[in-house]
C-alpha cells in the first residue's frame, strides 16, 4: 500500500508501460506501439490496432529521472517503514534493464533518435551528480542515503543493506558470493551452489535466504561499485533479439533499518525496497530448437504466470489465499503478516 505526497493512496499495484525509442537498426520495421496519451497506447497487432489502459503510460522521450519520479512514492514509502517492489517486465530487448538500472548497464547499441550513447562510466555522488542514464536503483539509493542523512541530523539511525540474488531455473544463486569476506573451502558449495539457495520462513526476519551475503552499504556509488561486480555473474544468453539478453530473475533488496525515537522509546523499524529486472517475457522464439533453451523459457513462463496470479490475487478484494509459494519469486517476495505499520507501534522495542 502506499500513499501520495498529498496522502491520497494511490493503490496498492500499479502498472506502468514505457516505450522505448527505435534502435538504429530498427528504423526499417514499423512501430508495434505507441503512446497516445498518459494512460492509453496502441498496439499493432496482425495489422490491426489494439487500445490497451495502464495507470501511466511514458512515451519514448520520457527521461531517466521522469520515470524515476512515477515510482519515487514507493521509495517514499519505504522510508516510513512500508515495503515496495519495483519490477521492470517485457520482452527481452524493451528496455528493463535500462530503466531498472539504467544505460550504461545495458548493451551499447544507439537509438535512432538523435540521442548520444550512455557513458559507459557513472560518477554518483550528491542527486545533483546522477547521471542522466541512471536508472531507478541508483536514484532510490540516492533517495535513501539521502534520508539516512536527515536523520542523522535528528539523532535517529538509519542502515541500508542490500542482497543481490539471482534465479535461474528456479534456482537462487547470491550475485554478491565473490563478496563473502568469510568464504570457507567447503567442499560441500560447489554442490550446494549448483542446487541453489534455500528459502526460509522465520518468523522475527520473515522470508529469507540463509547464506546469502548481506552487505552494509555506505553510499549510494558503493551500491553501484557492488552491482558492476554483481552483474558480472548474471546467467547471460544469447538471443536472436539481444545479445546481453538475460535469462533470469535478477533482485536487488534493499533493506531499511531506522532506530527512532517515539517519545521516550527508541524503535527499530524494518522496511525492504525490492527491485526486480524480470528475465525476458517472450513466447518461445520461432527459430527456436535447442530442447534446453524451450526448457529454459517455459521455467520462464511459469515464474512470470505465477507472479502474474500473485499480482491479480492481491489486487482483487477478499482474496484470502494468494499462491505465493508457487514460485521461487513470489515466495521470496512474499512478506509476512507480522510486519506492521509504524504508526501502529510497530517494530522490536529497542529500549
Ligand atoms: P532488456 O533489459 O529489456 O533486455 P535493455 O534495457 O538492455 O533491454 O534495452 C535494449 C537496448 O535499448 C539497449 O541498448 C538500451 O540501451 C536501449 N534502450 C532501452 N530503453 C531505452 C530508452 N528509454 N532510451 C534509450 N535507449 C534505450
Ligand atoms: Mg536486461
Amino acid at each position: 500500500k502506499m500513499d501520495g505526497p498529498d496522502d491520497k493512496p494511490k493503490g496498492s499495484v500499479r502498472v506502468c508501460i514505457r516505450v522505448r525509442p527505435q534502435l538504429k537498426r530498427e528504423v526499417v520495421y514499423r512501430q508495434v506501439v505507441e503512446a497516445v496519451s498518459d494512460k492509453v497506447v496502441h498496439l499493432l497487432r496482425d495489422g490491426s490496432i489494439v487500445e490497451a489502459h495502464f495507470d501511466r503510460v511514458f512515451d519514448q522521450d520520457v527521461s531517466q529521472q521522469e520515470a524515476y519520479a512515477s515510482v519515487s512514492d514507493a521509495v517514499e514509502a519505504v522510508t516510513k517503514g512500508y515495503n515496495s517492489t519495483i519490477f521492470a517486465y517485457g520482452q527481452t530487448g524493451t528496455g528493463k534493464t535500462y530503466t531498472i538500472l539504467g544505460g550504461s548497464f545495458t548493451g551499447k547499441e544507439s537509438v535512432s533518435a538523435a540521442r548520444d550513447e550512455p557513458p559507459s562510466a557513472s560518477k554518483l555522488g550528491g542527486r545533483n551528480e546522477l547521471p542522466k542514464y541512471a536508472g531507478i536503483i541508483p536514484r532510490a539509493a540516492d533517495e535513501l542515503f539521502q534520508f539516512a542523512q536527515q536523520s542523522a541530523l535528528k539523532a535517529e539511525k538509519v542502515d541500508v543493506f542490500c542482497t543481490y540474488l539471482e534465479i535461474y531455473n528456479e534456482r537462487m544463486h547470491d550475485l554478491l558470493e565473490p563478496f563473502k569476506k568469510s568464504r570457507k573451502k567447503d567442499p560441500l558449495d560447489v554442490s550446494r551452489k549448483k542446487a541453489g539457495l534455500e528459502l526460509r520462513d522465520d518468523p522475527e526476519r520473515g522470508i529469507y535466504v540463509p547464506g546469502s551475503t548481506v552487505v552494509k552499504l555506505t553510499s549510494a556509488q558503493s551500491l553501484m561499485k557492488i552491482l558492476r561486480r554483481g552483474n558480472k555473474h548474471r546467467t547471460v544468453r544469447q538471443t536472436e533479439m539481444n545479445q546481453k539478453s538475460s535469462r533470469s530473475h535478477t533482485i536487488l533488496q534493499l533493506s531499511v533499518e531506522q532506530k527512532v525515537n517515539r517519545g521516550d522509546k527508541a524503535v527499530l523499524i524494518r522496511s525492504k525496497l525490492n527491485l526486480v529486472d524480470l528475465a525476458g517475457s517472450e513466447r518461445f522464439p520461432k527459430m527456436e530448437s535447442e530442447e534446453e533453451r524451450i526448457q529454459e523459457q517455459r521455467t520462464i513462463n511459469a515464474s512470470l504466470s505465477a507472479l502474474a496470479n500473485v499480482i491479480a490475487c492481491i489486487t482483487e478484494k477478499g482474496r484470502d489465499h494468494i499462491p505465493y509459494r508457487d514460485s521461487k519469486l513470489t515466495h521470496l517476495l512474499q512478506e509476512l503478516p507480522w510486519w506492521k505499520l509504524p504508526d501502529d507501534n510497530c517494530g522490536d522495542c529497542l529500549a
